[in-house]
């Protein structure tokens, strides 16, 4: 019979039924299957709560990053990452930033958007001005939804109407502005513009659609600072303008802008995931405010100061919260928000704001002096000794060979790893 992915009841089956169904489907080993049905940390029990169907967990190692002092405190920062050598890069910015006294943060409120998005209006901007006329309603309605969020200081704090134009013709957009405080705050404002739509379409007789937050947290900005004595740069402050025609060039490129901005996001998202956060939305959020002029540019921003030391910046939007998502259930989350020493959402965007400055400061750095590889050869050397079948002390012996011979290619690990199999014999 031809395999079907269709598996009826699938979501009913106990984890082990699922295992069993798919091991038949993917012809699996017995130590394949052994790989599966298992959690080190999260609990079976926990992740079977979390998602749908689940027959696992899957780990990430999470590295801890020295050297990080945000608002002159000294700070650990736990990442969990699969690249190598983005640990290492924070460790080196946190050096150089520590000339300047660490990272400085600030932001704006946590303050979250949903649209409402209202269609099939024959006068849309009399409809706009009859939703704004009713702006205390809408907030009185909001904040129905979420006593707790408001008892905890936040809560829908004002309202914004746009007439968009569309290939579908106009549509008035209701925007309601709501501080999440601690919330990341999805389900908190889409169950407000849910309760909200009807009224819109009372008032401007059309017809509601969509109801949902954006992800374009523009209103829930962190911001972050860091100045490196031209002293403290290796090999030299002659590296500072090379940084800054780095930046220069990604702000002017997007082609470079995105690999710029996934160096950032290299520091940002391991932060996000090991804070049980979600890093798709942050991802998002991000690049949408990269986008921000009509051209995807660089995030941060580089310059000199008048004594010549280099001095970045970066504003972005992280809508990241401590309670609701997985953040206080996943027990590895709580133990990391721990090790920050944070109480709020707020710290939290911000140090992941310094976190992302440091890795841009890092590989800018590199792209600007010796280039990005050395620093990624050594481990990535592991990977490689692995992959050509290198184990326990083997790993080491190919893979220094490999970055020493500056060839870090599987063939070339073979050939190696059988010469020291040779040897050893
Ligand atoms: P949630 O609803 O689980 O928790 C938030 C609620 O916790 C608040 O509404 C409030 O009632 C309560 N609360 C208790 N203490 C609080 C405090 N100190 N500050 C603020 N609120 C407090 O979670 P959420 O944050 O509304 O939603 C986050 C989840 O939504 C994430 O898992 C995310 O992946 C998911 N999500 C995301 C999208 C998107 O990004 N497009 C869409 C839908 C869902």
């Amino acid at each position: 019979m031809d395999k079907t992915s269709r598996i009826p009841g699938l979501h009913k089956m106990s984890i082990a039924e699922r295992i069993t169904a798919l091991k038949d489907f993917a012809d699996l080993t017995d130590e394949e299957t052994a790989l599966l049905g298992k959690s080190s940390v999260l609990g079976m029990d926990v992740a079977e709560r979390m998602i749908e169907n689940v027959i696992g967990t899957f780990e990430l190692p999470l590295g801890l990053v020295p050297n990080m002092k945000v608002n002159g405190r000294e700070i650990l920062v736990p990442l969990a990452v699969e690249e190598s050598s983005v640990v290492a890069a924070l460790a080196n910015a946190g050096k150089m930033t520590s000339s300047g006294g660490g990272y400085f943060t600030s932001s704006s409120d946590p303050i979250m958007i949903a649209q409402i998005q209202a269609v099939d209006i024959a006068d849309p901007f009399g409809a706009k001005m009859k939703i704004l006329e009713h702006k205390e309603k809408i907030i009185a309605l909001a904040n129905e939804q979420d006593p707790i969020l408001v008892k905890f200081g936040g809560g829908c704090r004002d309202i914004e109407v746009r007439v968009i134009d569309t290939r579908k013709g106009p549509m008035v957009v209701t925007h309601i502005l709501v501080d999440t405080r601690d919330a990341m705050g999805a389900n908190a404002v889409n169950t407000m513009a849910e309760a909200i739509a009807p009224h819109i379409e009372n008032w401007t007789n059309g017809k509601v659609f969509l109801r949902i937050l954006s992800n374009l947290a523009d209103r829930r900005v962190a911001r972050v600072r860091c100045l490196v004595k031209k002293d403290a740069i290796p090999p030299g402050p002659e590296v500072i303008d090379g940084i800054i025609n780095a930046w220069a060039f990604a702000d002017a490129d997007p082609y470079r802008a995105a690999t710029n901005n996934k160096g950032i996001m290299n520091g940002i998202s391991p932060l996000v995931i090991a804070t049980g956060n979600d890093f798709r939305a942050i991802e998002a959020g991000a690049h949408a405010y990269a986008s921000r002029t009509g051209q995807y540019r660089a995030l941060a921003r580089w310059e000199k100061d008048a004594e010549g030391n280099l001095v970045g910046s970066m504003e972005l939007p992280l809508a990241m919260g401590l309670v609701g998502g997985a953040t206080a259930i996943h027990p590895m989350a709580k133990l990391i928000v721990k090790i920050l020493g944070i109480d709020t959402a707020t710290e939290l965007s911000e140090i992941t704001a310094a976190v992302g400055l440091g890795q841009n400061l890092a590989a800018l750095r590199a792209l600007a002096s010796e280039g990005i590889q050395r620093g990624h050869m050594s481990l990535h050397a592991k990977n490689i000794a692995v992959m050509a079948g290198a184990k326990g002390e083997e790993i080491e012996l190919v893979a220094h060979q490999l970055s020493s011979e500056g060839k870090v290619r599987v063939d070339r690990a073979k050939v190696i790893l059988e010469q020291v199999r040779k040897k050893n014999c």
